[in-house]
């Protein structure tokens, strides 16, 4: 039987790319996005992957969003957490409001999302939750200390809920992408973007594609004895 994946953040980046990997390898893919609706309509009629609008910093909105994709769809099987913002700036600077967007979105979005289609996965006996997180939550990274936390935050989830849902045939992992040439990279300025290709021992970017693979092996079937795993893509930056 068809299995569905619901990919947030899928319209545009790493999420695009694994959005497109998954609907290749034969899944009924679902492309969450929050505002920009000329990338996901582009995204749409490119790839004829069905697009659904919601914030997955809103609990009530994820809980409608999740209504929505398995009303038209079906029944969640595997879930990509990987949406993500970054609102910059050093500690003594940061407001409240950039603090809380960026745990929100990023962090509080985990809890927002799994938990509806946790019961479906359960009662199937089957599931594969995929957590995108970052070099910047194992490393930390100066003007980071939300998106640092965050991140981090994002590994402590993947291991206790792993624990937890494993007897139930669910698995549930992290990716720790490096530094990867998207939209979220562009806006970083040219000379920081230079020093950090500098300390990457590959000596370039990573591509969405490079990380969409890895969400594509823990997808699958094949998969089913790696759980509480953090997988780093980061072309050898950091090795913790
Ligand atoms: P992009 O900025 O290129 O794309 C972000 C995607 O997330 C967009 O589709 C955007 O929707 C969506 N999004 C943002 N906020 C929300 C929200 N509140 N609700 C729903 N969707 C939302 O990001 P990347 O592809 O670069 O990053 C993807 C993930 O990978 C993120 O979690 C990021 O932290 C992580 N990461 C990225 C790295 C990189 O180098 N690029 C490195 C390490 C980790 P819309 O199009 O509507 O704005």
């Amino acid at each position: 039987m068809t299995q569905i994946a619901l990919v947030t953040g899928g319209t545009r980046g790493i999420g695009k790319s694994i959005s497109l990997a998954l609907k290749n390898a034969g899944f009924l893919v679902a492309a969450n996005y929050a505002g920009n609706d000329d990338a996901a309509r582009k995204f749409s009629d490119e790839t004829g992957i069905a697009t659904f609008k919601w914030s997955v910093a809103d609990p009530d909105a994820c809980a409608q969003g999740i209504k929505e994709v398995e009303k038209e769809l079906g029944q969640v099987d595997v879930l990509v957490n990987n949406a993500g913002i970054t609102r910059d700036g050093f500690m003594h600077k940061m407001s409240v409001e950039g603090w809380r967007a960026v745990i929100e979105t990023n962090l509080g979005s985990l809890f927002y999302m799994t938990q509806p289609v946790l019961e479906g996965m359960r009662s199937r006996g089957y599931g594969r939750v995929i957590n995108i997180s970052s070099i910047n939550g194992q490393a930390g990274q100066m003007g980071q200390t939300n998106y640092s936390a965050a991140k981090a935050g994002v590994h402590g989830f993947t291991k206790s809920l792993a624990q937890e849902v494993a007897r139930k045939g669910i698995t549930v992992n992290t990716i720790a992408p490096g530094y990867i040439n998207t939209d979220m990279v562009a806006a970083v300025p040219e000379k920081v973007l230079e020093s950090i290709i500098g300390k990457i021992p590959v000596g370039r970017l990573g591509e969405a594609d490079e990380i969409a693979e890895a969400v594509l092996y823990l997808s699958g079937p094949n998969s089913g004895f790696i759980t509480g795993s953090c997988l780093s893509i980061n072309g050898g930056q950091h090795m913790g």
